[in-house]
């Protein structure tokens, strides 16, 4: 669909990412014209400006781009953690990761998407791909070695 309705759909893409979301499916967009995918959602692709992008599953794996830990008070949950994941299909997003302790994620950790709760407090949150251990890092990030 390339119909141009400039107002009205400004808001489309999020809502459409929200609504699969809630229904526990994490889907980005990819540009039918330069074959890029793009998230953050959006109407126009934000590498070559075309309308042309299309809905797709992307694989889920990711790497840890960068990684911080938030300090909250034991009452507002603790400490947690905050991190721009990379997915293996391009785009970097703000997340976090669990399943590990905020402190123990590091650049460089390959991390699976997970979609936690559902309907409207679906949140996108990204688990250490245990199966992709001995996966190389991306060139330029720091790698950090396997140890028992
Ligand atoms: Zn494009």
């Amino acid at each position: 669909m390339s119909t141009p309705a400039p107002r009205e759909t400004a808001a489309g893409p999020e809502l459409r990412y929200r609504r699969r979301l809630a229904e526990g499916v994490f889907e980005i967009q990819r540009c039918g014209d330069c074959g890029r995918h793009v998230f953050y959602p959006r109407v126009g692709c934000s590498h070559c400006g075309s309308a042309a992008l299309a809905w797709v599953r992307p694989s889920g794996r990711g790497t840890v781009y960068s990684t911080t830990v938030v300090r909250a008070r034991p009452e507002e949950g603790g400490p947690y953690n905050v991190a721009i994941v990379e997915l293996a299909e391009g785009p970097r997003l703000m997340s976090r990761v669990e399943g590990i302790a905020p402190a123990e994620v590091r650049i460089g950790l390959p991390v699976r998407a997970a979609v936690r709760g559902s309907g409207g407090d679906a949140l996108l949150v990204f688990l250490p791909d245990t199966s992709a251990a001995g996966i190389a890092a991306p060139d330029g990030s720091s790698t950090e070695a396997a140890h028992d």
